[in-house]
């Protein structure tokens, strides 16, 4: 089953507007050297006009970095899947580790965001990982069970391309301690079988796994060389032009 590739960089909250601009000029750049592959960018919320201006028509996507399950009301903060697809954006990262351990966000919370996203027409970026202290009891596939099992929840599809799953271990998370390939490729094919206990055979096969946790221009190549490895959501080097392009270039 072919999986087209995505690379994916998460901004979090870093870039003002002109940064924004000219760092998603570069990535349109680099990502047309490499049609057969997608690239998104999830810039802040304040830059998503901006960055949607340079990338309009070049095939590069624009992703938000979360998304409430409601359409429109009183959720102070919040945004709506409604209001992403009106900027322009045609993905939205949801669970990422930050919010689910900074923010408190809980399996049922990001559900819904994920049953939100897919209702406004949003592709969920649904992460997944442990901590360390789980990885090292052993408990790495119950923890993923446990969050694909509450996270995907009810959560229908009728093609695989409406879901991106990225697995993420915490402990790798901005602390340039990367996951072996070998350790990649154990939780993508784990995560694999889940799905394929989740949803039709066919339809599992096109999800994409992605993985992220301090990926960089030295190890991309070789994770991407892993079977059940379909792309990178990419934090800090993501933020660098060089860096970005040479993880969208991977060979
Ligand atoms: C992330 O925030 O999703 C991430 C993987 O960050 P980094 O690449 O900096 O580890």
């Amino acid at each position: 089953m072919d999986r087209k590739p995505l690379i994916a960089g998460n901004w979090k909250m870093h870039t003002n507007i002109e940064e924004a601009r000219q760092l998603a000029a570069a990535v349109v750049k680099a990502a047309a050297r490499v049609p057969d592959r997608e690239v998104m960018i999830a810039p802040p919320y304040t830059a998503l006009a901006a960055v949607e201006s340079v990338i309009a028509g070049t095939g590069v996507m624009l992703g938000a970095q979360n998304v409430h399950w409601e359409g429109k009301g009183a959720f102070t903060g919040e945004i709506s899947g409604i209001m992403l697809r009106d900027i322009g954006c045609g993905m939205a990262i949801v669970g990422h580790s930050e919010r689910r351990h900074v923010f408190g966000e809980s399996g049922r919370m990001i559900n819904r965001r994920v049953k939100g996203a897919l209702q406004s027409g949003l592709i969920p970026v649904f992460c997944i990982g442990e901590t360390l202290e789980q990885r090292e009891a052993g408990q790495t596939m119950q923890v993923l069970e446990n969050q694909v099992r509450a996270g995907l929840d009810s959560v229908a599809l009728t093609d695989g391309g409406q879901l991106v799953v990225a697995y993420e271990p915490v402990w790798a998370i901005g602390t340039g301690k990367t996951a072996t390939e070998a350790q990649a490729q154990e939780a993508h094919s784990f995560i694999r079988g889940l799905l394929a206990d989740l949803y039709e055979k066919n339809i599992a096969a096109q999800i994409r796994i992605l993985y992220g946790g301090s990926v960089k221009p030295d190890n991309i190549d070789i994770l991407m060389q892993q079977n059940d490895i379909d792309g990178a959501l990419v934090g800090g080097a993501a933020l660098n032009a060089e860096s970005f392009e040479r993880i969208i270039c991977f060979q």
